[in-house]
């Protein structure tokens, strides 16, 4: 059996604790490796690897970090085959979504090569009478990134592009259940020029995350992952004296307006809710239906089902493979199960399909007439089931996206501009699309939802992402000029 290690220092470096997890292919229930687990002990030696090489790396400058990155920007896309390869056969996306993923990382990427401009402080002269003011962005030192299953190349990328490049060194903890990319993208860094020490991997679970966030050597945390563990990330964090950005799970409405294109509406939920079998933060979840048009839309929604081809991401044709665990697909399968006692009625039961037993496939389901205080409702499902509910009035859509605890992704499909533009106002999510299902923002923005979905005031990646990686140091200087020097006791004043 294939063991996975932690790369530390530039070179893989077997876990010391003994203890280890299986790596599956989600897509046929096979063990292919069996990855490590840090001890504490191999998070101390990694932590204290990064620290030795801060101390170099934040001398570099930045038109050497910025030459790393774009490096590394061409590795990738050299390697993009390979990449979306080993996303598939461990997380189970089929190539062309895994493709998607690594295009949407490297966003990241070519943005943290434009680091000198985005290092840039800000200079004021002659606040007072030979006295200028100036502001510099400093990296923290250590940081850290512990990232989910759902997108083990972009996330990644969303963390340490710009955290890197701002001048940090940085340890990543990815999920345990598909580890392997992190490796491969950590060979390509050091390929790139990155020095060792600079770029680390602990693989691991509770006990890897713990030390990270109490480890004082370790400046900042960045997470991504559902929200009870982003909660305890946050609160577990802040109280050891760390700057943390954690974002959690999600459950994303996608509105329909009367006016709306239909055909375009039902194509676009089916992309959105269906795409990597719904495991994604910004997957569509619940469509709203408003006013009379709930049973048009479901009947054109689940014509188009019966065409979607489900199979593993070795099937060229294949658009949604499986769930990334049994447990997790036996979970997802639960809410469909669960739904008609609450009242809904199952429209499209994905659960009765002849795909590979052995695989942890499920179909496309569809479920209407949810309503608040159903779990099908309330939960982040994270699979592939799309929920449909009708209200009357684009009032009491908005009032019931505003009312759920989660606060990631929305959008509203409209032809009328003005309806589209009071959404956006009144709408209490941190990302919102017009006529666009998943606004995942583009690199040069920042992504972050509001309410239950982010803990922590910061955004990701992006401008944010800067900010997030930096403190800022603000310098008042007086050059040494005779003929205006005198004593004087005074408080200082501008002059
Ligand atoms: P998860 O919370 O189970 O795991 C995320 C990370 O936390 C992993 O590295 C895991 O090893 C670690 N972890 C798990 N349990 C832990 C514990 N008890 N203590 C300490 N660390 C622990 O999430 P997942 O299942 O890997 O990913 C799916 C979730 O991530 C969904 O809820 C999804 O909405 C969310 N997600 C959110 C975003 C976003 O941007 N808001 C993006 C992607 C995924």
């Amino acid at each position: 059996m294939r063991t996975i290690d932690h790369w530390i220092n530039g070179t893989l470096t077997p876990a010391t604790s003994g203890r280890s997890g299986p790596v599956f292919n989600p897509a046929t229930g096979e063990q292919q490796a069996e990855v490590g687990f840090a001890s504490v002990d191999d998070v101390d030696k990694a932590v204290a690897t990064a620290a030795e090489a801060f101390l170099a790396w934040r001398k570099s400058s930045l038109s050497k970090r910025a030459q790393v990155m774009f490096n590394f920007h061409r590795l990738v896309l050299d390697n993009r085959d390979e990449i979306a390869r080993l996303v598939s056969i461990e997380h189970g996306k089929v190539p062309s979504d895994a493709a998607g993923e690594l295009a949407r990382g490297i966003e990241n990427i070519e943005f943290a090569c434009g680091i000198p401009q985005l290092m840039k402080g800000g200079f004021s002269e002659q606040v007072s009478t030979g006295i200028d003011v100036y502001s510099i962005k400093q990296p923290l030192g250590v940081v850290a990134g512990i990232t989910p299953f759902n997108f083990p190349a972009m996330v990644p990328m969303w963390m340490f592009a710009n955290a890197i490049a701002t001048g940090n060194t940085f340890i990543l903890k990815p999920s345990e259940k598909d580890p392997s990319v992190a490796l491969f993208l950590a060979d390509l860094l050091k390929q790139a020029g990155l020095p060792d020490g600079v770029f680390n991997v602990v693989m691991g679970d509770k006990v890897a995350v713990d030390r990270i966030l109490e480890h004082p050597d370790i400046q900042a945390v960045s997470f991504v992952g559902s929200t009870p563990i982003a909660k305890y990330i946050y609160s577990t964090g802040t109280a050891n004296g760390k700057r943390v950005q954690a974002l959690g799970g999600a459950k994303n409405h996608m509105v329909v307006l009367p006016d709306a294109d239909i055909d375009m509406a039902a194509d676009a939920a089916v992309s959105a809710g269906y795409g990597s079998a719904g495991e994604r933060c910004m997957a569509i979840s619940v469509v709203v239906a408003v006013g009379g048009i709930g049973d048009k839309l479901v009947e054109a929604i689940s014509k188009r089902l019966p065409a979607l081809k489900v199979g593993p991401g070795t099937d060229p044709e294949a658009e949604m493979g499986p769930l990334i665990t049994r447990e997790h697909r036996d979970k997802v399968a639960s809410y469909i199960a669960g739904a008609p006692d609450e009242g809904a009625r199952v429209v499209v039961d994905g659960r009765e399909n002849d795909l590979p037993v052995d695989g942890y496939f499920l179909a496309p389901s569809l479920i209407d007439n949810v309503k608040p205080g159903m779990k099908a409702y309330d939960e982040e499902i994270f699979g592939p089931v799309l929920t449909v509910m009708r209200v009357d009035t684009y009032d009491d859509a908005v009032a019931l996206i505003n009312d759920h605890q989660y606060g990631n992704g929305t959008a509203i499909f409209t032809r009328d501009g003005g309806a589209a533009r009071q959404f956006q106002f009144d709408i209490q999510v941190g990302m919102v699309g017009i006529n666009v299902p998943i606004p995942v923002p583009v690199a040069y923005y920042s992504f972050g939802g509001w309410k239950a979905s982010l803990f922590g005031d910061s955004n990701m990646y992006g401008p944010a992402g800067i900010e997030f990686y930096t403190r800022s140091k603000t310098i008042t200087s007086r050059w040494p000029d005779p003929s205006t020097s005198s004593v004087d006791l005074g408080f200082p004043q501008t002059r």
